[in-house]
């Protein structure tokens, strides 16, 4: 794990491209939030979102990983060391394409990291070809004929595979896409933000102003929180069929969000005595994150 060499006047994406807006809210959030900046790390797959932790604009940490694997880096990273923040930076067709088998297998252990999808439905680095989340029928400039595939709802798919804090961003709304990276930073369990990302050079209908109209944020009338056991499959359902919301109106904000399920570090630590009765050398991990 290297530390990245700070280069902040260097950045090689796309002039518009979403991913400036994701930079920017992660950096403030973690700023506004104080962490310490040494305990970050900042975990990326393959593709134009893998460059995010190359282009902080202060000193962070961060590993540039295999395509679809960063959660299995991110999820080693954390549990050998649960005092530090893990975050995950991938694109939609890293995540939900080739390593959605490692996107849906991490959430039966709610293991207290965050992963940000950069959606832009598009494969950008390698010239636009369509991704996991772009809808069946649409046809965008890269593409000869119309999408044949159905899309996959990242959304719906977090919450079915047992993600504890489930939203959606706009990239081109830093202050609410920065106050839910805040919410998810600072919680345990595993995060989701799904986050709506322009890709001006090879996505010529999910456009900003495409998004800009139909954008709007879940209200105070709706309430994703899980308070008792009893309301999370009624709240589960309702989360899911609120993600399916597409065409004139695209709902943005917290979808679900479970605070009672034990994180996979609890778990740990919860059969710490009979791990170390199998494996002697085994270290226990405290519920306060540190080691006993
Ligand atoms: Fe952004 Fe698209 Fe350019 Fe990649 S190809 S940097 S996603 S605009």
């Amino acid at each position: 794990m290297a530390e990245l060499k700070f280069k902040p006047e260097w950045n090689d994406w796309c002039p518009g491209c979403g991913n400036f807006g994701i930079l920017n809210a992660e950096q403030m959030a973690i700023n506004e939030l104080g962490l310490d900046t040494k305990k970050v790390i900042l975990v990326s797959g393959i593709g134009c979102s893998g460059k995010t932790p190359h282009f902080f604009r202060y000193p962070i940490t961060g590993v540039h990983t295999l395509h679809g694997r960063a959660l299995t880096f991110a999820s080693g990273i954390k549990l050998s060391n649960p005092l530090l923040h893990v975050i995950v930076n991938a694109g939609d067709g890293d995540q939900l394409g080739i390593g959605v088998g490692h996107f849906v297998s991490i959430g039966r252990r709610n293991i207290s990291l965050t992963v940000i999808i950069h959606d832009n439905q598009v494969y950008g680095l390698t010239k636009g070809q369509a991704a996991p989340t772009l809808r069946r029928g649409i046809k965008t400039k890269s593409l000869p004929k119309p999408n044949i595939n159905d899309a996959v709802n990242p959304i719906a798919l977090a919450i079915s595979a047992g993600y504890t804090f489930v939203a959606r961003g706009y990239a081109y709304d830093v202050k609410h896409l920065k106050d839910l990276m805040k919410i998810a930073f600072s919680r345990k369990g595993l995060s989701l933000i799904d986050v709506l990302q322009p890709c001006p050079t090879y996505n010529d209908i999910m456009t900003k102003e495409y998004l800009d109209k139909r954008v709007y944020k879940l209200g105070a009338d709706w309430d994703p929180v899980v308070r008792k056991e009893e309301e999370k499959e009624d709240k589960m359902a309702k989360a899911i069929i609120k993600s399916m919301e597409w065409g004139d109106k695209i709902p943005i904000g917290i979808f679900y969000q479970n605070d009672l399920v034990p994180s996979f570090e609890d778990r740990i630590a919860d059969s710490a005595k009979s791990y170390k009765e199998i494996i002697p050398s085994y270290v226990p991990i405290h519920r306060d994150g540190k080691p006993t």
